[in-house]
């Protein structure tokens, strides 16, 4: 069975040969944060295109006006205005910023810095200027063409800033990758119904759903899948038709070892390749991932219009799958671990995470032989105790408990071969 750090390097090595493997779409800018651009964006024109004033004040020569002499003034640009001149010699040029310098000028004298005296201004010793002061040069920032974010950039507000100062109203950016996500067990009833004795409400359903939208992919939630092989079966054989177009298999529950868990042999029987059944690691041990192929058409009885509306040059690599153990924590758990990278690779992104945060323990904990530990914790992000964050262990009942979850804020690691941590000690700490 591989440790928690063989399996992260596992699924860190399938998703960089799957990075940037999906097709790109136009985004409208305000909708474009958080997606990965797909080609690298260029300057229109030059950045700044004109040569523009950083200050209010008056634009001049910068010898000129270090001599302190009287400079009359010559004329008046404010932002939005054409470029305008040229600055006779001895003659300042009223200027705002943003606004465009006058041909001839070769700096601004701040405002602040001048005194005037029958409309004219003077530059007031001991202030001297050299030339540039308070202005950008044309093209300072980029020249036209240049680029100015590579492909694989994650566009957030700055960078969609950008886009939008070069024109572009759209991005091109990857496609979310498509999730199915397969909850399995007799258990389980839809949120909105009432469960009968024995029976629980399916949580996990609209968390991993929630968490895929969190990792930049577009869930498709099937209805509850029961524990039999031929349901299971059935429904592995929908999400990886091609035309349904996923990108990666999610199963909830059914990975264990007990007699009802079947999504493993049924992914066996569906021709799977396993990359690891298993992780040292708690929870989250029975974990699995690998590939399986997308489903082959004879198998598909029923589906034959589907399958005609799939383009049919489209080769479609094998699609990856996760089964995650069912309970709720076990799921979030492995869901950030080892989905939420998945998930960000498929979507273009090279810097895929996980990314944990260091953060000081407030108290003891203890580890766990063999295994790598990860604990629902509350870390105050909000401060920094001599440069750290303090993480506190949220008290749990087991896996299964949906109240602590949702009183932490993250999950602390503890590595495997740690037998105590003291308080003090500086932890990894995985936000969720
Ligand atoms: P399993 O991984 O199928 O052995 O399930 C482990 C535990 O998680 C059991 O107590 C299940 O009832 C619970 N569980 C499984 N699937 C879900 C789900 N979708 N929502 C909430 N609890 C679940
Ligand atoms: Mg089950």
């Amino acid at each position: 069975m591989l440790s928690y750090t063989e399996a992260a390097a596992c699924v860190a090595d399938y998703a960089r040969e799957r990075t940037a493997g999906r097709k790109p779409v136009q985004a409208e800018l305000a909708y474009a944060c958080g997606r990965v651009l797909s080609e690298q964006l260029r300057a229109d024109t030059d950045q700044p295109p004109f040569a523009r004033s950083t200050r209010d004040g008056f634009a001049c020569r910068a010898a000129e006006a270090s001599a302190h002499e009287f400079l009359s003034i010559a004329g008046s640009t404010h932002a939005g205005q054409p470029p305008a001149g040229p600055l006779p010699p001895g003659a300042a040029w009223e200027i705002m910023t943003g606004a465009p310098i006058p041909a001839g000028a070769d700096a601004v004298a701040m405002l602040e810095d001048v005194e005037s005296s029958d409309g004219r201004v003077r530059l007031r010793p001991p202030h001297t200027l050299h030339a540039g002061k308070n202005v950008v040069a044309r093209g300072a920032q980029a020249h036209a063409g240049e680029a100015l974010l590579p492909a694989g950039t994650v566009l957030g507000p700055a960078q969609i800033a950008l886009a939008a100062s070069c024109g572009s109203a759209f991005l091109p950016v990857y496609s979310r990758p498509r999730v199915a996500i397969l909850t399995t067990g007799d258990e389980l009833v839809a949120v909105q119904h009432t469960p009968g004795p024995g029976q629980i409400r399916n949580s996990n359903g609209p968390m991993l759903a929630a968490m895929v939208v969190a990792a930049g992919g577009e869930p498709w939630l099937f209805p509850t899948v029961a524990d039999n092989a031929a349901a299971i079966g059935g429904a592995i054989r929908q999400a990886a038709l091609p035309a349904a177009q996923t990108d990666l298999l999610i199963f909830s529950g059914g990975v264990s070892a007990g007699k009802f868990d079947l999504v493993e042999p049924a992914l066996a029987k569906s021709g799977a390749e396993f990359f690891f059944t298993g992780v040292r690691m708690q929870p989250g041990k029975p974990a699995v991932f690998g590939q399986i192929q997308h489903s082959a058409e004879q198998q598909l009885a029923g589906f034959g219009d589907l399958l005609r509306s799939a383009s049919k040059d489209e080769q479609r690599s094998p699609l990856p799958f996760l089964g995650l153990p069912g309970n709720p924590i076990s799921t979030a758990v492995t869901f950030l671990l080892f989905g939420a990278p998945l998930l960000a690779s498929l979507g273009g992104c090279p810097q895929h995470g996980p990314h944990f945060i260091p953060a000081r323990l407030k108290e003891e904990v203890k580890g766990k032989d063999g295994l790598t530990r990860f604990l629902p914790a509350l870390c105050d992000f909000n401060r920094a105790e001599g440069g750290w964050h303090e993480v506190e262990i949220v008290p749990m009942e087991g896996s299964g408990d949906l109240t602590a979850l949702a009183r932490s804020n993250c999950f602390v690691m503890i590595p495997e071969g740690s037998e105590r941590l003291g308080k003090g000690t500086l932890v990894s700490v995985l936000p969720h």
